[in-house]
């Protein structure tokens, strides 16, 4: 396993790579847990080599605080990523080699699929998700790319950003790893008390129940289920709950019978914000 820090030193290592082995690519933002070891093992398992980026992109928050307390691990991250088998190179550059000087986003229309749930509450930031995964794809040309369906919103956004920018490369989708509870394993987790870690399965919980209720309720009623759900509890808030179209992410305004949907949440922790979907039908 090698760490580069520098454009350089990664592409001197991936430059033998490039005739006729695969090379896979697992962007994360670090303080790696078990949904991020799923995405890696795969890739694993499907190319020669794995390329695992480690990088807060600072242009893809829109909360300055957020930024400030995402939580940043490299030194256990790099003594986790040494346990996996596998031909692993880890990229850990600063804002400076990224962007070189401009720290700024490109503007990007992703067809609408921007404007919607995080979109509406996380302003520009698919635009700086866009900006620094075209850079990365540009920079390491992996021949697949590693995403979890836990942000399920930036999976379909990739998958545009791959189209536009027409970049060579597979957007390969991961279903989303839990804790035994049902909550979804985030870096984000780590700035939960253990009270708020238990008390967030709630939102799983929620997830299962307007999964099960589908079929037999109104989408008034589902959203009105899931919004009680979170009525008066002292741990959580709910930012936002919506049953969406899978394919377009338009809020779902009637069920139709051959339409996939599926219902997301964003949902506050004191200051932490939790995000988790599920599909729901068909
Ligand atoms: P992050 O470090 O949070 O930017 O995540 C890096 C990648 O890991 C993204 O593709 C995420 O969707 C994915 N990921 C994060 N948490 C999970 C999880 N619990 N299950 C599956 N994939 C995940």
């Amino acid at each position: 396993m090698k760490l580069h820090k520098t454009r350089e030193s990664l592409l001197d290592t991936l430059s033998s790579y490039r005739q006729n082995k695969t090379i896979g690519f697992v962007p994360t933002m670090g303080a790696l847990h078990r949904g991020h070891l799923a995405l890696i093992s795969q890739s694993v398992s499907e190319n020669d080599i794995t390329v695992v980026s480690i990088f807060v992109n600072p242009t893809q928050f829109n909360n300055q605080a957020d930024l400030e307390k995402y939580p940043r691990t490299l030194e256990n991250d790099l003594q986790l990523l040494k346990t996996l088998k596998g031909n692993l190179v880890i990229f850990a550059p600063t804002a400076e080699v990224v962007y070189d000087q401009k720290v700024l986003s490109k503007s990007y229309d992703f067809g609408g699929l921007e404007n919607e749930m995080e979109g509406k509450h996380r302003p520009g930031h698919f635009d700086g998700v866009g900006t620094v995964l075209n850079i990365f794809f540009r920079l390491i040309r992996p021949n697949r790319a590693y995403f979890g369906e836990k942000d399920f919103q930036q999976l379909q956004i990739v998958k545009k950003l791959v189209e536009i920018e027409m970049l060579n490369v597979d957007v390969i989708g991961c279903p989303i790893v839990r804790e035994a509870n049902g909550l979804a394993l985030s870096s984000r987790n780590q700035r939960l008390s253990q009270e708020e870690r238990e008390e967030a399965a709630l939102l799983y919980q929620t997830l299962v129940q307007i999964r099960e209720n589908f079929a037999n309720s109104s989408l008034t009623e589902l959203n009105a289920m899931a919004s009680e759900a979170f009525t008066n509890n002292d741990f959580l808030s709910l930012e936002y709950f919506e049953i969406a179209n899978a394919t377009t992410l338009k809020t779902a305004e009637e069920k139709n019978h051959n339409v996939p949907y599926r219902a997301f949440l964003a949902v506050f922790a004191g200051d932490v914000r939790l995000i988790d979907n599920m599909q729901v039908s068909p």
